[in-house]
């Protein structure tokens, strides 16, 4: 199976998006790319992002960011969310809207893994995986050893053994804090459910961006955290006229 760079949240960060890519190929000699979806939302360069992760031709689901641009339905959304929404639909290239209107909600990759923007059990409901009990409702619809979500921005572990209940993998959580990686070898009496973590809006408390290498071969998953120009990614914000608070959240990482 190909070395894969599993991508997700991007949201429009082209800086963020390019770092990890030329971690990814560069350092990490990743092969294939696998996108967990929400490519758009909040940062300023949707059409660059968009256009390149086109251009990878990789496996991707969508998220509801991707869906929302495509609906003028945006009553619920918070006001900053909504007034970056506008934004993001005035600035897209139809063919892009397009492109992201067609998007699946869940994928099954090389008979392998599956690939989810948030959970398996309600796909189209874009509930928050938050810990090990909203994580298992995902892993009971889960017919793969391994499936790889977004949507919190937060990286995480979970995993069920047969007929026990879904935990976190805590110590998982505890090396990528301390050391900005991790590396987790799946047993091959679970399941896992693992949150790579967001491109493009990380909101853990580490501003670095987030992104996964799996490699079946090696049996290994590796998350990442990477350095990327969030001072341009900043003023690009604000050049554009997105509210300033969305460029100070990324040096938050919140
Ligand atoms: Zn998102």
């Amino acid at each position: 199976m190909p070395r894969y760079a599993i991508i997700s949240d991007i949201h429009a960060n082209l800086h963020a998006l390019c770092a990890v890519m030329e971690h990814a190929l560069q350092q990490q000699g990743c092969d294939c790319v696998a996108c967990l979806g929400d490519i758009v939302g909040y940062n300023a360069y949707p059409n660059e992002c968009a256009a390149y992760i086109r251009s990878l031709q990789c496996p991707i689901v969508r998220g509801n960011h991707d869906e929302e641009v495509c609906s003028t339905d945006w009553g619920r959304m918070n006001p900053i969310a909504r007034q970056a929404m506008e934004w993001t639909r005035s600035q897209l290239e139809p063919d892009h809207l397009v492109w992201l209107s067609r998007l699946p909600y869940q994928k099954l990759v090389d008979s392998r893994f599956t690939i989810v923007h948030a959970g398996l059990d309600q796909p189209k409901a874009w509930n928050y995986i938050i810990n090990a009990d909203d994580a298992g409702a995902s892993l009971q619809r889960q017919f793969s050893p391994i499936c790889f979500h977004g949507h919190t921005h937060v990286p995480r572990v979970y995993r069920r053994s047969n007929g026990l209940r879904a935990e976190e993998d805590s110590e998982a959580r505890a090396t990528l804090a301390a050391k900005g990686c991790v590396c987790i070898r799946p047993e091959p009496a679970c399941k896992y459910f693992i949150n790579v973590g967001a491109v493009g809006q990380p909101r853990d408390g580490d501003p670095r961006a987030s992104y996964a290498v799996y490699d079946s071969d090696e049996g290994c998953i590796t998350i990442f955290r990477i350095d990327y120009d969030i001072a341009s990614a900043q003023q690009a914000i604000l050049a554009a006229g997105l509210p300033a608070f969305l460029a100070e959240r990324l040096t938050q990482g919140a």
